[in-house]
This record gives structure tokens, C-alpha cells and sequence, in this order.
């Protein structure tokens, strides 16, 4: 249960794209260091009510919370650096909120009143921001507003920051502000002026921020801080310097040495205690000082767009680091490798194929699957990359040339990957994919198994599609074998190859759950198999 109830609010100016999700995450990360009870909220102000029909291109990755909530890849950001799985309390889009309101609407729940922005929305997102403190029994949460201040999106939501701001007593609100200190490439000199105009675009709503986060290409030196302070009306230790640095796992120790987590506790009026940063430190060495490197390829339709693939890349860091080793990735657009064939996966240590939806670049993908298992290159399928392993197993070792899943020939005579029944008749294309956390049996005797070390397993889903029970005799007889399954063992939750160094394909998501200085034991293993084979 929540003891107190402390909110910080994080804001951004001037450009997006500054990592107010990877400041917010940090935020959490130094706060609990130092034994606070802290969660964190995204605000999306999007009309979408979840992430899951966005656009990839667009947004990147789609996150996938434990309890099925399709998310920013923000969240993704947070549980990593928290080390903690959050709940679809931690996710707020605009969406939900008119949702909510509009039943209750028509539920007669206002009967009489005129149903505006202002109450209505506003008390909506602050019973939301609340309600995200009770569901995880924290005393203070850090509130990601997305977007950038000046957005009409963003209004309601700095209209409730505002009235909690009058509502609650001073030292229980604080808010943060992100902004931007860009070099000037004629004068090569830092430019607050920027900085200045978002604040003032942040005080027309009503808001005095307390901190304002300089991000800046080079350090911020006193000067230019006293500036910011003046013009923004904060004290010049509230001006915190956020430069670049070669990886968002910095952003922690950088801040914690601005002093930051300190004074952000002070103006909340709690007690810091001790901060020890020194696992986290030893991970950013370990990322920064491995000299070996492991070349994976990744073999998907939006490589051009990393952010599509981003939880995967992380965790595939956070095991490079347990193993001493740098990850170096190799991104392999599925269409190059149909029109190349082997030539676009040569000198790979190992194929990773990540999940994906529609039929653009599966053949490709089919192929990579196909090239790693006659190859003896470890494979490792997540999600559509177990189902194109499956479908080209059947097609070169079964001899079923038309093997395919019903997503991408719904004729097929071999529908190796199928929708199950519950899924046929579904049309609604928003939330009702098999989303979130589901266990998992593993077989004894698998490399899943040795990998994992325990019999069972949790882990989360996104996909309508399943390995196809009807052939799995004919699968397992000829040495792709079946070796996760639900616990009613109506779905195949994973494969691998009986012959081969490792081929381990999953239907589920294992990325979610890698975390830096915890990092998933499917990566690990993965990496360790590509290691021990030559490019
Ligand atoms: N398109 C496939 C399905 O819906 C795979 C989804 C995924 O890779 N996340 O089953």
C-alpha cells in the first residue's frame, strides 16, 4: 500500500526525440536506488486506446506488458531500468481516457451534466496518475508526459498537472523539464534560447517547472546554467546537465553525478538514502570495455528502423555484457536476402529472426532459417521467427513445398502455422491478439531447458498464430522438435533442432524480460552457442 503520494512530472520542449523515456526511466533507477518506493507512468496523448495498432515505422516497437497491455516502447525503457515488471496501470493514452469517460456517459453516470474537457477528462487523468500509484503500492510516481509542451494533444494533461500542482501540498508535486541546448555549428557555441521559449510555452499553462534537464551535445558550463536559471526562474542547481553520451545505461550515472536524484528527493521532502550504483557501473564497463565481438545478423522487414527492434537489441547487449562480449549487429533487410540469397548472410556468427507480421520479406526469412539449420549457424526465432523456421523446415527436410501459414496462404495444403479456433472468427484487429504473460512447460533433455534450468516458465505473447498440433508427429519424427508447450500441451510454445549446435525457435517474446544486470538466459545461451562458432 501507498504510504505517501509524491508525483513527479516530466515534460519536453523543443524538439522529440530528446529521451525524456530514457530520463524518466533513469529517474526510477536512481530513485529506487536509494530505496524509494517509485513506478513510473507513460502518457501517450494519442486517440489510439493501446500502441498495438501503430504503425512500427512509425513509433517503433510495440511493447508487451506482463498483463497483455500493447505499450510505447517507453515502458520497455522503464522495466529495464527499474528491473521490475509493470501492469497496464503504468500506460495512459488519450484513448483510454475518452474511453472511460464516454461509458460512463452513456452509462447515465453524469445525468444532467454537460460533459466537457475540463472536468471531466482532467479528473479522468488524474484519478489515472493516482491509480497508477495504488495498483503498485508506490509513494511517488514519475510521470512521462509525451510529446512535446505547445501540443494540443498534450493540454488536458498539463491542465491536470496544473490542478494537482493547487490540489496537493507543494512538496508532493515537482516537475521536471526536458529541453534543448544546441550547439550553433557556424559559432559552435550552446544556444539556451530554445530552452528559454519551451519554458515560457510551459509557464503559459500554468506550470513552473522546478528542474529544467539541459540536453546538450557537449557539458554545460556554469554560465550558461546561471542563464537558463535566470530566464527560467529555478536555482541554478536545479539545472542539470543531460549530454550525450555513448549509451542510454550512462544516463543514470551521469545524472547521479549532476546530484540529481539528491535534489529532487530534498524538493520532495523525503531523505535520501545511500545510492550504490556499483553493479549498474560494472554493466555500463562491461558494455563499454568488451573487446570480442559477436556478429549476429537480424533478419527483419523494418532493420532500417532500429527502434522496431529495440528491446531485442537491448537484451541482446545486456547478455553480450554478462559474457564479456560486444554484440555487433548485423542488420539484414529480408528482402536483400531473397534477392541475394547466402552472399547477404555471410560472416554471421549466428541468424537472429525477430518477430513480424504480413508477407512482405518471408521468404527471406524462410531462407535465413533454412541457411542457419543446413549450415550448423546457431539460430535463434522469435515469435514469426519460429514460425518461418517451422515452415521451412517442412519445405526442405519434410518435402511439403507449399508449406506455409494461413497468414501468408490461407490454402495452403499444409498449414503447418494456423489460427486456432478461438482466433478464427475474431475481426477486431485492437487488443485481441494472444497478449501477455502465459506459462509454459519445457521438455527435459532440450537445450531450452538446459538454458532456462527450471521446468517452468513465464513468458509474454503477441501473436494470433500457432505451431499446428496436427503435424507434429511428422515435425518431431524428423528432427525439429517440439519443446515448450502450454500447460494444457494444446500450443507448441517453442521448437529446436535435434542435430544441430542450437536452433531454438519461441513463440513468445523473451526480449521483454532481459534486463541489464539480469539478462535472459535464451540470450545468453544464444550468444554463447554464436560465440563458439567461427564466421
Ligand atoms: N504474425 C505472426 C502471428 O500473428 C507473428 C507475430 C509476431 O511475430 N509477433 O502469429
Amino acid at each position: 500500500m501507498s504510504v505517501l503520494a509524491k508525483y513527479v512530472f516530466v515534460t519536453g520542449g523543443v524538439v522529440s526525440g530528446l529521451g525524456k523515456g530514457v530520463l524518466t526511466a533513469s529517474l526510477g533507477c536512481l530513485l529506487r536506488g536509494r530505496g524509494v518506493r517509485v513506478t513510473l507512468q507513460k502518457i501517450d496523448p494519442y486517440l489510439n486506446v493501446d500502441a498495438g495498432t501503430m504503425n512500427p515505422y512509425e513509433h517503433g516497437e510495440v511493447f508487451v506488458t506482463r498483463d497483455g497491455l500493447e505499450t510505447d516502447l517507453d515502458i520497455g525503457h522503464y522495466e529495464r531500468f527499474l528491473h521490475e515488471e509493470l501492469s497496464r496501470a503504468n500506460y495512459l493514452t488519450t484513448g483510454q481516457v475518452y474511453w472511460a469517460v464516454i461509458q460512463r456517459e452513456r452509462r447515465g453516470d453524469y445525468l444532467g451534466q454537460t460533459v466537457q474537457v475540463i472536468p471531466h477528462i482532467t479528473e479522468e487523468i488524474k484519478s489515472r496518475i493516482k491509480g497508477a500509484l495504488e495498483a503498485t503500492g508506490s509513494d511517488v510516481v514519475v510521470v512521462e508526459v509525451g510529446g512535446t509542451v505547445g501540443d494540443i494533444e498534450g493540454l488536458p494533461y498539463l491542465e491536470a498537472i496544473r490542478q494537482l500542482r493547487d490540489e496537493l501540498p507543494r512538496e508532493d508535486v515537482a516537475v521536471v523539464h526536458l529541453a534543448y541546448v544546441p550547439i550553433l555549428s557556424t559559432t559552435g557555441e550552446l544556444k539556451t534560447k530554445p530552452t528559454q521559449h519551451s519554458v515560457k510555452e510551459l509557464r503559459a499553462t500554468g506550470i513552473q517547472p522546478d528542474f529544467i534537464v539541459a540536453r546538450c551535445p557537449t557539458a554545460l558550463p556554469l554560465a550558461l546554467r546561471k542563464k537558463i536559471a535566470l530566464f527560467c526562474d529555478v536555482p541554478t542547481e536545479h539545472v542539470i546537465e543531460d549530454r550525450d553520451l555513448p549509451s542510454i545505461y550512462e544516463v543514470p550515472l551521469a545524472l547521479a553525478e549532476e546530484g540529481f536524484d539528491r535534489k529532487l528527493l530534498r524538493r520532495l521532502d523525503l531523505t535520501p538514502g545511500d545510492q550504490d550504483l556499483a553493479a549498474w557501473k560494472d554493466f555500463v564497463r562491461r558494455l563499454r570495455d568488451s573487446e570480442r565481438a559477436i556478429r549476429i545478423g537480424i533478419v527483419g522487414k523494418y532493420v532500417e528502423l532500429r527502434d522496431a527492434y529495440l528491446s531485442i537489441t537491448e537484451a541482446l547487449r545486456h547478455a553480450g555484457a554478462a559474457l564479456g562480449a560486444r554484440v555487433e549487429i548485423a542488420w539484414i533487410p529480408a528482402q536483400r536476402v531473397e534477392e541475394e540469397g547466402e552472399k547477404a548472410l555471410a560472416g554471421l556468427q549466428g541468424i537472429l529472426v525477430p518477430g513480424g507480421f504480413g508477407e512482405r520479406g518471408i521468404a527471406g526469412k524462410v531462407f535465413a532459417a533454412d541457411y542457419a539449420r543446413r549450415t550448423g549457424l546457431p539460430y535463434f526465432g522469435i515469435c514469426l521467427g519460429m514460425q518461418v523456421a517451422v515452415i521451412a523446415f517442412a519445405r526442405a527436410v519434410l518435402g511439403w513445398k507449399e508449406a506455409n501459414s494461413t497468414e501468408f496462404d490461407p490454402r495452403t495444403p499444409y498449414p503447418v502455422i494456423d489460427l486456432l479456433p478461438e482466433q478464427a472468427g475474431v475481426r477486431a484487429k485492437g487488443g485481441t491478439m494472444r497478449l501477455g504473460e502465459y506459462p509454459a512447460k519445457l521438455q527435459p533433455g532440450t537445450r531450452i531447458h538446459a538454458a532456462y534450468g527450471t521446468d517452468t516458465i513465464g513468458e509474454r505473447h503477441r501473436h494470433r498464430y500457432e505451431f499446428n498440433l496436427r503435424f507434429l508427429e511428422a515435425f518431431e519424427g524428423a528432427g525439429l522438435l517440439p519443446c515448450a508447450f502450454s500447460p494444457d500441451g494444446r500450443l507448441v510454445e517453442a521448437v529446436e533442432l535435434r542435430d544441430h549446435p542450437w536452433y531454438v525457435a519461441v513463440q513468445f517474446h523473451p526480449e521483454f524480460r532481459s534486463r541489464p544486470l539480469r539478462p535472459h538466459p535464451l540470450f545468453v545461451a544464444f550468444l554463447r552457442a554464436c560465440a563458439s562458432s567461427s564466421p
